[in-house]
């Protein structure tokens, strides 16, 4: 990889993502330390405090993440596993919640980092921990999606970005061969008896058409069918960095959001 990649354009050229992960930690991990931008109290999940961690390996043309996804060299600061948890319970302690989680681009860079946090949840007070990944990592680091199992604080939710290799493609940036890696993803952490459930971008017929939407719940299905029945599809929000990133990628959509796909019935 010549140019570490932005946002995307329509030139812009396919990229792997394990490969662009490994490049972005050289970025945002520093042994034991890791960047992050932010960490504060909001309401989802019925009030959750989270730490928004710096650098993603997709470049999804609807993200919502700040522009430390695009350039982490230039946003966040490092911080170590203990002041990662403290600014965590700090924030959680005055919001009133027993919940923390990591967000904001890819919290499963910076593994040794992420392992020693989640150590920490674990012999702390806070009773849940959810963790948000786009599961590229884990459809190639088994042993990692192990490691995690052995949290039982934790709860993953693997957010997928398209159907087909190709949409994947058109989407994220990355090459169609990726495509698979999160649905492997999901596999190891079906086989390591994690808690976990999946989110899509699929109940927005401006990103994804009803042809890519079935593909995308058919290969779900195809893994086990009881994905479906918790299966979290989301709509496009009009944050400032989505609609920018959006018009960068000359991806045209109309606002407001019109109708949305009825949810599945098994
Ligand atoms: S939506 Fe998530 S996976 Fe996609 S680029 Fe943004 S942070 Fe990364």
């Amino acid at each position: 990889m010549k140019v570490y990649p932005g946002f995307l354009t329509p030139s812009s050229k396919p990229f792997d993502p394990v490969e662009l992960a490994r490049i972005t930690e050289r970025l945002v991990c520093r042994n034991l330390y890791r960047k992050y931008t932010d960490f504060y109290a909001t309401g989802v999940y019925g009030g959750i405090v989270t730490g928004y961690t710096c650098g993603c390996c997709l470049r999804c043309s609807f993200c919502w993440v700040d522009w430390s996804r695009d350039f982490p060299e230039k946003y966040g600061r490092f911080y170590s596993p203990e002041e990662s948890f403290r600014m965590l319970s700090k924030a959680a302690d005055n919001y009133g919640t027993n919940r923390l989680r990591l967000s904001g681009a890819e919290p499963t860079l910076c593994k040794d980092h992420l392992l020693s946090i989640l150590d920490l949840v674990e012999r702390s007070k806070y009773k849940l921990f959810i963790l948000e990944t786009n599961g590229i990592i884990f459809g190639v680091d088994e042993d990692y999606v192990r490691k995690i199992s052995e949290f039982k604080k934790a709860h993953v939710r693997v957010s997928l970005k398209a159907g087909t290799p190709k949409d994947f493609t058109r989407k994220t940036g990355a090459k169609g061969e990726s495509f698979e890696l999160p649905f492997k993803g999901i596999k190891n952490l079906m086989k390591h008896s994690c808690s976990f459930h999946v989110a899509a971008m699929s109940a927005d017929p401006r990103i994804m058409i009803s042809s890519e939407r079935n593909a995308l719940l058919g290969k779900l299905a195809e893994i086990d069918k009881n994905l479906l029945t918790s299966l979290e599809e989301e709509v496009i929000d009009p944050y400032q960095t989505t609609l920018k990133r959006l018009k960068y990628a000359e991806c045209k959509i109309e606002w407001p959001l019109k109708k949305i796909y009825k949810p599945i019935k098994l």
